[in-house]
Order: structure tokens, then sequence, then C-alpha cells
């Protein structure tokens, strides 16, 4: 054997740094079965609880009686079927692009568009806290990459000014997935435009949870395809379900239909997935509540940290990060709260900058008021303890 496996294995236990992965033995809710153990959960992306709703559940099962499980190809080949092509309208319409192109997963959809849009020579701008599907994208594309410091506008207009030859894209995150803060759209926006630069939104942790009807983070901001002419957004998440989209310009999709490897190369959603996405789709838009609840939990919860003095990162949507510091303090809290029966991940580097490992505590529409206090108590006495 040349490489020696077990050293660097051994490395990231000794450092904190080792991931292990648990068996979920429930559907995602308020409270999971996790090896076995019954736990009041905070860490799902399933924001409005969609994921398990019976009228999502029933067109995925009408949808694989009618098409069948597979999909049998590629989109190209003979992959794209009724339910992605009508899913794709009425993903267009729902966010106001004049066309949508699904891919299988967000980390694709990231992938395709920016290998697809630059090649080598030409310029790419991401913000330091991005999705690593950003940065694989730029990797994959040969293009040169500057990333500029978390949510700075000014910072980014500096690099814009200073950039060589060739075409120029930024790429950002519209809710930062580990801090849960909103990137300044309408100043980076703004920047883009005096820069000659296109703007790309990666709006996985936004659509469907923010803005008026769960349009996003740029409905958000009133901006639309003017302002930026991609957006990206995941149907993994707020949406329940699995896969992701691209929405843009009629030549826009068309380029990605043609150049967009990991559109082409690979085998279409399962239709029933998509029958299950248009479900979820009329529930995302007709269920205010789900966001209003959400909304108020989130609320609760940044209230009664701030009376408990625990150090919260400054978001407003559902992701509410406790900041810890080193990966083993993070390690040590979620232990802790799981021994009282909550869950709450710890992430640490490199999913997030060196000493800055936290608990990325979420909330969705399953959680009740009480399951707010019940977490807040927990919290309380872990700091209590360790304050010991
Ligand atoms: C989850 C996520 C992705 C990847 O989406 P998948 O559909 O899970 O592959 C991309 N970008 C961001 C910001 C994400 O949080």
């Amino acid at each position: 054997m040349a490489w020696d496996l077990k050293a660097g294995l051994e490395r990231r236990r000794a450092e904190h740094l080792y991931r292990r992965r648990r068996v979920l033995g429930s559907p995602q809710g308020r409270e999971i079965t996790l090896d076995g153990q019954r736990l009041l959960a905070f860490c799902s992306n399933d924001y409005l609880g969609l994921s398990h709703h019976p009228q999502v559940i029933e067109a995925f099962r009408k949808g694989a009686e009618r098409h069948g499980v597979g999909s049998g190809a590629a989109h190209l080949i003979t992959g794209h079927g009724t339910a992605h092509q009508k899913l794709e309208e009425e993903l267009a319409e729902f966010v106001g692009y004049p066309r949508a192109l699904l891919f299988s997963t967000g980390y694709m959809a990231n992938l395709g568009v920016i290998s697809a849009l630059l090649g080598r020579g030409d310029n790419l701008f991401e913000d330091r806290l991005n999705h690593a599907s950003l940065i694989d994208g730029g990797l994959l594309s040969g293009a040169r990459l500057k990333r500029y410091p978390h949510a700075s506008a000014e910072a980014l207009a500096r690099q814009l000014a200073a950039a060589g030859k060739g075409e120029r894209l930024v790429a950002t995150d519209g809710v930062f997935s580990m801090d849960g803060d909103l990137a300044p759209l309408p100043q980076l926006a703004r920047t883009c435009a005096e820069h000659g630069a296109w703007l790309m939104v990666d709006d996985a942790h936004g659509i469907g949870v923010i803005g008026p009807d769960g349009r996003g983070s740029l409905a958000h901001f009133g901006l639309g395809p003017t302002e930026v002419p991609i957006l990206m957004g995941t149907l993994g998440k707020a949406f329940g379900v699995f896969g992701a989209f691209v929405a843009g310009s009629e030549d826009l999709i068309e380029n990605l239909i043609q150049q967009a490897r990991p559109y082409i190369y690979t085998t279409a959603l399962p239709p029933a997935v998509a029958e299950a996405v248009r479900a979820a789709l009329k529930l995302v838009k007709a269920e205010q509540w789900r966001r209003d609840h959400l909304a108020a939990l989130v609320q609760r919860f940044h209230a009664g940290a701030e009376r408990l003095g625990l150090m919260l990162l400054p978001s407003h949507t559902s992701i509410q990060p406790l900041l810890l510091g080193e990966p083993e303090r993070a390690i040590y809290w979620s232990v802790e709260l799981e021994r009282l029966g909550i869950l709450a991940t710890a992430i640490r580097p490199p999913t997030v900058p060196a000493g800055s490992a936290r608990l990325r505590i979420t909330f969705s529409a399953d959680h009740l008021e009480a399951d707010v206090d019940t977490l807040l108590a927990a919290l309380d006495s872990v700091k209590q303890k360790e304050g010991l």
C-alpha cells in the first residue's frame, strides 16, 4: 500500500475532526430516531416539514405508478419526461424567470453552471463562506478564482476593478448555509452592474422559506433576472424532496443544455421525484402559515438565547448557529445536549473556518413553541455545567 490511509484517519481523530455517520430510523421531523435513540432534533434542512407531508408522499407514490421508478436515461436521450417538463415550467413561473432547468442535485447544478460558462482565462469571484459546490464548480471550470471577504461588496468591487481579461462571474450563497445570514444582494448586484460581471445566486436555504410566497432571497430584496441573471435553487431542503434547478434566460438555459457536463452525462431524476416536488411547490405557495410559524419559532429562540447570554450569530433565518470556537468545544456541547435528548450537530472545519466551530441549530415548521423552550433550557444547563 503506497498511502498510509490509517495515519490520515488517526490525525483527524486527534484533531477532533473525525466524522461519523449515524443511522436515522425514522422520517425527518421534530422527533427522530437516531441509532435507535429517540431525540428532539434541530438539524435538518426540511424547513417547512414537507419531506413527510401526506400530499407529497401521495404524489410520489402516484408518480411511480404512472411513470415507473427510474427515468432510465439522461435528459438528452429519453429521460426527460412530462413530469420534468411541467416542473421546470412551474418553477420558472414561481421564481419569475423565463426558464428553469432541473439538475439531479444542487451540487451538480453549481458544477454545471460554472463549468459551462467559464473556462481558463475567465474570472470567478466568490464569497469566502460560499458552499463547497460553488468552489468546486470553479475548480472544474479552470477559471481564476478570487474569494472576497464575507458579504463585502466593497472588497468585491476592488477585486473586479483589478481583474484581467476574460468573462466575469460573481457567485454567492443567498442565505449562507452555516451562518444563516443573507448576502447583501442589492449591493452585490450594483457592483456587478458597474463592473460588467454576471451575478449568480445559490438560494439553497432561501427558496421556499424567505420572501413573498417563499420565492426566495431575490424576491425578499425585490430583485429578478435583470440584476441576477443566474439563480440556483435546491429541492431537497425547504421543498423536502430532492434535486435542484437553475433559472435564467432562454439563452442561458439552452447553453446549459448544450454544455453543462453534470447535466448531460447523468441519469435524469426519477419522474416521481419531479411529481413530489410539484406537490411540494403547491404547498410552498399555499401554506404561508408554515413560514409564519417558522419565523415565530426563530424569534422565540433568538430572544431566549439572548436572555441566556448565548453567542448566536446575527441570523434571522431558520439557521441559528451557536458559535463555540474550537472543534472540541462544539463536540462537548453536542454530546451534552444529546444526553438531554436533544440533537444539534457540531459543525467543524473545513466546513467552517478554523476557530469558528459551532452548533448549527435549525428550525422547521414541524417544531412546537414548547420545543424551543426545551432546547433553551437544555442549552442553559450545558452552559452552567461547562462553567463549573
Ligand atoms: C445543500 C447545498 C447545496 C447542494 O445541494 P444538494 O441538492 O444537496 O446537492 C448547494 N449549495 C448550498 C448553499 C447548499 O446549502
